[in-house]
């Protein structure tokens, strides 16, 4: 095993994660449907890394209960003003009430650290609390030294790229790098740092190895990094430009 995937799945157990370490994803799509019960109802973050799995049409027909905001569907609805910011808060607060809450993580620190960013801070915070079970999907591409490279990771890769393929007004989507913006469109509003296993939450991670969502180094061979980028603008369908106007 790479010794920095094993030295992070090490921490994650010693941080009293539930964590699994699978080598595809179609093993760590088994891995999501072992985990969550028939019966269950999910709540979806928004993560391309759990769409990569494409596991979301199986739960909904293999009777879970599955409140999803950020579907192809609901995207589109959102993008072409049918449903409104109101409206979509309601159905991403329905999300939260889910037994289970199953997203991705921006960031994974080798000592076993989730850090996460978010606009609106629902995917933030439905790590944390309110759903009883979490699970995470996590490709072995998030993974980064510390904290310090996980911030730096956020504000020069993640959050640049994610307001460009978004179409947000930010110089981040012109420059690709952070200017800590003051931006009404800004990407990054909420960060979150899990350290230990809440108390109240248990987090099961599912730790692919293989590349998953939106994270990279810039000295990584562009055909990696391109591949990663190009699946991702893929797969984001919640652009929503004038998201704010109507408030
Ligand atoms: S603070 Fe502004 S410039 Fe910096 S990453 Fe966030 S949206 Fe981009």
């Amino acid at each position: 095993m790479d010794p920095i995937v094993k030295d992070t799945f090490d921490a994650l157990k010693r941080n009293r994660f539930d964590v699994h370490l699978v080598e595809t994803i179609d093993e760590a799509h088994e891995k999501v449907m072992e985990l969550i019960p028939v019966g269950a109802t999910v709540g979806i973050g928004d993560s391309t890394s759990v769409r990569q799995l494409e596991v979301i049409p199986r739960l909904q027909t293999e009777a879970r209960i599955v409140v999803n905001p950020f579907s192809k569907d609901i995207s589109e609805a959102i993008n072409t003003g049918q449903i409104s910011l109101s409206q979509s808060h309601r159905i991403d607060c329905l999300a939260l009430y889910c037994e289970y809450f199953l997203t991705g993580s921006n960031v994974l620190t080798r000592d076993g650290k989730l850090l996460n960013i978010d606009g609106a801070g629902n995917r933030v915070v439905g790590q944390m609390f309110g759903p009883e079970h979490v699970v995470l999907v996590i490709g072995t591409n998030k993974i980064v030294e510390d904290l310090a490279a996980g911030y730096e990771r956020m504000r020069n890769v993640i959050s640049p790229q994610h307001a460009k393929i978004k179409n947000r007004k930010t110089p981040c989507a012109i420059t690709e790098k952070c200017e800590d913006c003051t931006s009404p469109e800004r990407i990054c509003n909420v960060t979150g740092i899990i350290e230990k296993n809440p108390g109240m939450t248990d987090i099961h991670i599912v730790l692919v190895n293989e590349d998953l969502g939106l994270g990279w180094e810039w000295d990584w061979p562009e055909d990696r990094v391109k591949d990663v980028y190009e699946t991702y603008a893929e797969l984001t369908y919640l652009k929503r430009p004038d998201w704010r106007k109507e408030q």
